[in-house]
């Protein structure tokens, strides 16, 4: 399909499956370089939109590894607070763990910078980001992700386990909106 519908809107295809699927061979043929002589390293994937991606980069991980997903909750606090977050469903003690954080995508780089920094906290031995996609226009921080599979440029996309409002997550290629101002 070369264009979908979802809710009000239209999306292109803009990566196909083989594409995505090459570069995150590649991408995790440099993990295999990095962490073959660490000890168990700890994969932690964002719920929803990593699912796809923690699927397709661990059937290239050739070293002794552990899994696990966690969510990140948002809530609105109280006025003086605005928005509040919080790290949910970490069952590991990730003490002394080589942590390997997986992520659909990093725009800005906010929920990065959140979630690495509330994960510091608990003392692991290292912690690097693996994201499928990057956009680098948008990023705002100092610690961009040390690997991604593709950068991409500033278009909201869907598909590959990202979604626009629930929807999309299901398609195999990556879709990208067609009309931002529709
Ligand atoms: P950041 O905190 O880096 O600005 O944004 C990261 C989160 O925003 C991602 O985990 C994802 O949930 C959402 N996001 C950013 N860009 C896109 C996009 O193009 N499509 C979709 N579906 N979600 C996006
Ligand atoms: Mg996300």
């Amino acid at each position: 399909m070369d264009t979908i519908r979802l809710h009000d809107k239209t999306f292109r295809r803009s990566i196909s499956c083989e594409q995505l699927q090459k570069a995150i061979a590649e991408v995790a043929a440099r993990i295999n370089s990095d962490y073959r002589e660490k000890r168990t390293p700890l994969f932690v994937g964002v719920l929803n939109g990593s699912f796809m991606f923690m699927g397709e980069l661990l059937r290239h991980i050739s070293f002794d590894c552990e899994v696990s997903f966690v969510k990140i909750a948002s809530y609105s606090g109280t006025a003086t607070t605005g928005r509040v977050r919080e790290l949910i469903g970490l069952s590991q003690d990730i003490r002394s763990r080589h942590v390997i954080l997986v992520e659909d995508i990093v725009d800005t780089g906010a929920s990065i910078e959140y979630m690495t920094g509330v994960l510091k906290k608990q003392g692991p031995a290292d912690i690097a980001v693996a994201t499928l996609l990057f956009k680098p226009e948008c990023y705002r921080k100092q610690m961009p992700p040390k690997y991604y599979a593709l950068s991409i440029p500033d278009k909201f996309i869907v598909g590959f386990g990202l979604d626009y409002d629930q929807l999309g997550r299901n398609y195999k290629d990556i879709y990208e909106i067609a009309d931002d101002h529709e």
